[in-house]
């Protein structure tokens, strides 16, 4: 099955540290539980850890877009990061990007990302859909349909699937089993930015939420919230 993982940029911090050992260790064990199970697998990684455009977006005269650029940058280097840990621990892995960087990446080509997950690679997709406004959320759908992803896998941090408010804060939040992208929607659920859920619904695209310890086992029906395209 080809699977696309949505990666937040926080997932791979630890404290102080915007990489953590013990995380990126983790990560790759589930990556390689999946790559077992001969699943193809594409990752979309956030920048989160490092930098988000709207922290900066309206201050010291930075514009919008430039902070989103700076965003985008940031999930590059998430990208390489992810990459070399991969390979440190013998997974073949590609980062392919949006913006081009010839000097450090491949770009983002269909046909050869394509080859890359039949031969086995694990591709990072970096630097989001390439153009502002948009999250890795919606870059994260957007790749899942065009590499033709059975299900895109949304792996959360400290959270395990969806539910009715933010767990950490609000202790009546109850978990959501299954739910459909309308009441998502409907009812302002922190599954994806509403652009993501908005694309996955309108294309079909089924997408399940686990937390990131949980990635290896997404596929079981027991773990984790189901978000079905209607
Ligand atoms: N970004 C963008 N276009 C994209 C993807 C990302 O402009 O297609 C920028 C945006 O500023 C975003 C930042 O890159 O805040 C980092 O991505 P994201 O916030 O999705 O990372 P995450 O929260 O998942 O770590």
């Amino acid at each position: 099955m080809i699977l696309v993982i949505k990666l937040s940029g926080e997932g791979l911090a630890e404290g102080q540290d915007k990489y953590g050992h013990n995380k990126l260790h983790m990560i790759s064990d589930q990556v390689k539980t999946l790559l077992g199970h001969g699943h193809q697998i594409g990752i979309v990684v956030g920048g989160g850890n490092i930098f988000r455009g709207k922290d900066l977006s309206g201050n010291l005269g930075v514009e919008r877009a430039t902070a989103d650029y700076v965003g985008m940058l940031a999930t590059i280097q998430n990208a390489l990061v992810l990459r070399d840990y991969f390979e440190s621990r013998e997974i073949e892995s590609r980062v392919m990007t949006s913006i081009a960087m010839p000097q450090i990446c491949e770009q983002f080509i269909l046909k050869r990302a394509k080859r890359h997950l039949e031969k086995g690679r694990v591709i990072i997709f970096a630097a989001g859909l390439g153009a502002p406004y948009f999250t890795t959320d919606t870059c994260a759908v957007q790749r899942a349909l065009e590499i033709g992803a059975e299900i895109l896998i949304m792996a959360k941090n400290g959270i395990d699937g969806v539910y009715t408010g933010d767990p950490k804060h609000d202790k009546k939040a109850e978990f959501i089993k299954e739910i459909s992208c309308t009441e998502v929607l409907e009812r302002g659920l922190n599954v994806a930015d509403a652009a993501a859920i908005g694309l996955a619904k309108e294309n079909k695209l089924n997408i399940k939420v686990v937390a990131v310890e949980d990635m290896s086992k997404a596929l079981d029906l027991k773990t984790g919230s189901t978000v079905s395209p209607n």
